[in-house]
């Protein structure tokens, strides 16, 4: 099939990692990039191009994504690619994390990836092709402290994913999990600059990634370049999770 005559929805493509995957995507693939946002309107100059849709959604609320969905199909076509990049932080010693921050976190990380796909899937599997990306952390592997919510979130995408890939990779469809490391956005820049600092001296290469060198490998697995890369973890982080 025409992998380009299909849309590509990037969760979170507002800012950060997923803005810079909307600008990469639109640029080197054919395809209409659909991106959400929830509380802050994207202001970037690749939400003018043609190509380039922003919709505002709450990625944790179903009825929002029902709409979503009958709105890009109705529109713009099917959307066969997805990209989970929507995510928060809630960070917290165990001792004193609270238990609805910790469903917050993985109501917005996980349980919104789990919904976007469920509801990406039917066309998917009619078309006989899809691409599902989801944006884990190291932190999901390696574990971190202060961040047990984030981390319980960000690895139980993997076994999300290799299940679905299991379930559906006869149809053409790949699942893939990225995880990148400490990579220069507000999310990063919200720890401090003294976490940074100290995360900095853990990564081999010695600096931040840039969310450009995210969106790279998102692409890759979504272009026909990684067509045969299936229920991976791929790790983005200059070093600093080798050995797990
Ligand atoms: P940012 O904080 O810059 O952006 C977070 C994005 O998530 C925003 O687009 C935000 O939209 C969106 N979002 C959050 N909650 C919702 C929601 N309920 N509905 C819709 N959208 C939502 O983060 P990054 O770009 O750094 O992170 C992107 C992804 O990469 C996240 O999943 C994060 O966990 C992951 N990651 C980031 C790392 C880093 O060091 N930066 C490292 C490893 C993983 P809005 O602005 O409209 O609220």
């Amino acid at each position: 099939m025409d992998e380009s005559n299909n849309i590509i929805l990037v969760t979170g493509g507002n800012r950060g990692i997923g803005l810079e995957t909307v600008k990469l995507l639109s640029a080197n693939l054919g395809n209409t990039v659909v991106s959400t946002f929830n509380s802050t309107e994207p202001k970037d100059d690749v939400f003018n191009s043609a190509n380039v849709v922003a919709l505002k959604c709450d990625v944790t609320d179903g009825n929002q994504l029902d709409s979503l969905f009958a709105n890009v199909k109705e529109n713009f076509g099917q959307i066969l690619n997805v990209v989970c990049c929507a995510g928060i932080t809630k960070d917290q010693l165990i001792l004193r994390h609270k238990d609805e921050d910790f469903k917050k976190v993985i109501d917005s990380n996980l349980n919104s990836a789990y919904m976007t796909v469920r509801r990406a899937i039917p066309a998917m599997i009619k078309s006989r092709f899809g691409r599902i990306v989801f944006v884990s952390s190291v932190v999901g592997f390696m574990g971190s402290p202060g961040q047990v919510s984030y981390s319980a979130s960000k690895s139980a995408m993997l076994g999300m994913a290799r299940s679905i890939a299991r379930e559906v990779s006869n149809r053409n469809i790949t699942a893939n999990v990225i995880a990148p490391g400490a990579i220069d956005t507000d999310m990063l820049r919200s720890a401090g600059e003294k976490r940074i600092d100290d995360m900095k001296s853990l990564i081999p290469l010695g600096r931040i990634g840039q969310p450009a060198e995210v969106a790279e490998v998102i692409s890759f697995l979504v272009s026909s370049k990684g067509s045969y890369v299936n229920g991976a973890l791929i790790s983005v982080d200059g070093g600093l999770s080798m050995g797990y």
